[in-house]
């Protein structure tokens, strides 16, 4: 087994100009290689001779190359984007046929008149005659290695992406070769009976299929088989990493009826089931023995921030200090008042760490955070530096988390001894996606908005009755209400054809010209960002133009009429966010978004998908198929293993069988020291650092 660890660079073939190659496709040893799989297949199986090729038929053709030619298009041709044509003749002894390739001239170096060639792609008619355009080729040796064409013809073969001056072939017989060396030293890491009950091909035959396929039905089992594969142990490690943190001591709250009763009392509503049944979820938690590690999604607005208030006015009474973490200055403040409100009656010293404050300031809030002067700090990410000290940190929460990195994230909890650890996040993704990804987190969801809010209206207009807009909104205003602009940039930006936002509030200051309008946008100083906030909450300013960073926690109640302009420009689960600023208003809301007159029919479905759907969970699904999981993946927590086939997005349901597999495989055996588990553990020892394993990202 642990041959298979070896550096790709011990094998035949590979020295150290190879092996840099191999390793930027991140194959570095022996198991890489075997892991390294194809992209997409071609069927090889039947060749056809050139006299038999029929029109706009997919097939494969070898033969001899006979010709080539090269032509350059001078510069003065117009009309065409064409500015090369390379061409060859090639020749089967039962005909000839010629392929074009256009713009590539540098293949002039890799086709030579005699090589042997493959072929792939369709024929078309020319006239008369059929031509290959753009085929795809592969270049076979000169003289006839009967064992290189047993992997490179009569086959599906794999075709895998390359790099530098790799070849398919040398790649294929590398991995043949490889394969046939390793393949006693490899083993099946999946149990009998999960390999059974999910119907998955072994390891041997698996691997074989992927690289040397003989029907494509096979390699699309071997696929199965890897994708679950892969999902199971990303599955294995989040088990084995809670099953870790279990042993954890966390700190000690004690859970007074009289504190929760105190927060009760000073909020003017009572809460919804949704948020009972969460506050219930996390209170259970502190009485485990080990600290909580808790995800609380919800829609914004729901009331998460209420949620944490029961959670710090506990910890405070028990005696330990708290620490709030947040995106933005404003959210910050925002944050502080609330809590100053909600924990009224708790002797509760809450302060603010800023970057714009005074170097005095924050340098005497450090100290008095480190004597426990203070009891709650709400702070941005000037909370993680290096010489920001608790005296004795209780419980960390984050909010709005999909706005700090993994990393940065980790390093709040590691100013305190495994204090309890709560993360807040109005980003909706499916129940079991969210377990999977965010890996040892439990989770709570808040299903439901507050009671009496009401649904914003969402009206889609194009740019030609954007008069008609004006005038409802000019409406609005007079009645009292106040209205956000939303705009993508703040620069101009030619190549989107968009104006910077200061030409824009050049505009609206125009055609609102009896009205206050303001601007707000991340180039702002702190100081103005907070001073333009609070005027529009005094209801100074009317209008207020901003960018996206407005997306985050701002809560202004008069705010009732949201005009998102190219809402084209952003992504789904943004728009929606975004909407959700305007849902808090006692007013009936507006989200408005104005679109060019044409659109195409991508851009299309998704502004439909906006109109037609108010679900967050509804839309980010919707999202996640017409996007693909793209940055998605920029949530997957560290010390995952990476995955290389599986897309935790599309293969949802595989990984929800993974996951129950892995579940009961850690409950039945939870050191896997079974033999039937001796895969498991090989496995895990073979691809991933121990260290890796005792790292809580998250
Ligand atoms: P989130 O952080 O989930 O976006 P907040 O906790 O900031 O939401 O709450 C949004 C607003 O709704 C706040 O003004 C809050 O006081 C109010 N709110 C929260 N829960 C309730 C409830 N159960 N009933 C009425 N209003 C509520
Ligand atoms: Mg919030």
């Amino acid at each position: 087994m642990i041959e298979l660890n070896k550096p790709i660079r011990f094998l035949k073939g590979i020295g150290p100009k190879k092996e840099k190659v191999f390793n930027n496709l991140g194959i570095y040893t022996v198991k890489d290689l075997l892991y390294y799989f194809p992209f997409r297949y071609e069927d090889r199986r039947n060749f056809r001779k050139i006299n038999e090729l029929n029109d706009k038929e997919f097939c494969a053709v070898k033969g001899k190359v006979l010709a080539r030619n090269l032509r350059k298009i001078p510069y003065f041709v117009k009309n065409t984007h064409i500015r090369s044509i390379f061409e060859i003749i090639l020749d089967d002894q039962s005909a000839s046929v010629s392929c074009v390739w256009f713009n590539q001239p540098y293949l002039i170096d890799k086709i030579k008149v005699g090589d042997n060639l493959i072929i792939y792609g369709k024929p078309r008619l020319k006239g008369k005659v059929l031509q290959f355009v753009c085929p795809e080729f592969e270049v076979l040796s000169s003289q006839d290695d009967s064992n290189e064409d047993s992997i490179n013809l009569g086959k599906i073969v794999g075709v895998y992406h390359l790099a530098s001056n790799l070849t398919q072939k040398f790649l294929r017989k590398t991995i043949f070769s490889t394969y046939n060396k390793f393949k006693k030293e490899l083993f099946e890491p999946l149990p009998f009976y999960i390999r059974k009950e999910n119907n998955l091909p072994i390891i041997f035959k698996s691997l074989e299929a992927m690289h040397f396929s003989n029907s494509f039905e096979e390699t699309e089992k071997a696929r199965e088989r890897f994708i679950f594969e892969e999902l199971f142990f990303s599955q294995i490690l989040v088990y084995l990493r809670k099953a870790k943190h279990r042993l954890e001591k966390g700190p000690n709250f004690e859970i007074k009826e009289d504190v929760l009763n105190t927060i009760r009392k000073n909020l003017n509503f009572s809460l919804t089931t949704s948020q009972e049944k969460v506050l219930l979820e996390i209170l259970e938690d502190l009485k485990k023995p080990f600290p909580m590690r808790r995800l609380l999604q919800g829609e914004v607005g729901c009331g998460k921030t209420v949620i944490s208030a029961f959670l710090f006015g506990v910890c405070i009474n028990s005696g330990y200090q708290a620490a709030l973490m947040v995106p933005t200055e404003v959210l910050a403040y925002q944050h502080k008042e609330t809590l100053d409100e909600i924990l009224n009656g708790l002797k509760c010293k809450i302060e603010v760490l800023v970057s714009s404050l005074s170097k005095k300031r924050i340098k005497k809030i450090k100290e008095k955070l480190k004597e426990r002067n203070i009891d709650i700090i709400v702070g941005t990410h000037s909370l993680i530096q290096e010489d920001v000290k608790f005296n004795n940190l209780g419980l960390v929460v984050i909010d709005e988390q999909h706005k700090f990195g993994v990393a940065q994230r980790a390093l709040l909890p590691k100013k305190g001894l495994n204090p309890h650890y709560l993360v807040m996040s109005a980003t909706p993704i499916p129940r079991s996606l969210a377990l999977s990804i965010y890996g040892d987190l439990d989770l709570s969801v808040i299903r439901e908005l507050p009671p009496k809010r009401l649904k914003p209206q969402t009206i889609w207009v194009k740019e030609h009755n954007r008069k008609d807009i004006y005038e409802f909104l000019k409406k609005k205003l007079n009645e009292g209400r106040q209205a956000y602009i939303i705009y993508p940039v703040i620069e101009e930006s030619e190549k989107m054809s968009l104006s910077s936002i200061e030409t824009v509030y050049k505009e609206t200051q125009k055609e609102f010209s009896s009205f206050k309008v303001g601007i707000f946008h991340g180039r702002l100083s702190n100081l103005e960002k907070l001073r333009v906030i609070r005027e529009f909450r005094e209801n100074k300013i009317n209008i207020l133009l901003a960018t996206t960073v407005l997306e985050v926690g701002i809560n202004i109640e008069n705010a009732s009429l949201m005009i998102v302009e190219n809402p084209e420009r952003f992504g789904l689960a943004q728009l929606h966010q975004l909407r959700g600023r305007i849902q808090r208003s006692i007013y009936q809301p507006y989200f408005i978004i104005i679109s060019k007159d044409k659109l195409s029919s991508n851009v299309l479905k998704r502004l439909e998908i906006i109109v037609n759907n108010t679900d967050g969970f509804k839309i980010a699904e919707e999202d996640l198929k017409l996007r693909g999981p793209g940055d998605f993946f920029g949530y997957l927590q560290h010390g995952l293993p990476q995955l290389r086939l599986a897309n935790p997005v599309k293969d949802l349901e595989v990984l929800k069988k993974a996951r129950f597999f892995a579940y009961q495989t850690i409950k039945k055996d939870p050191d896997l020291i079974k033999p039937m588990h001796k895969g498991i553990r090989d496995y895990i020892s073979l691809w991933f650092d121990y260290k890796e394993l005792n790292y809580l990202g998250d």
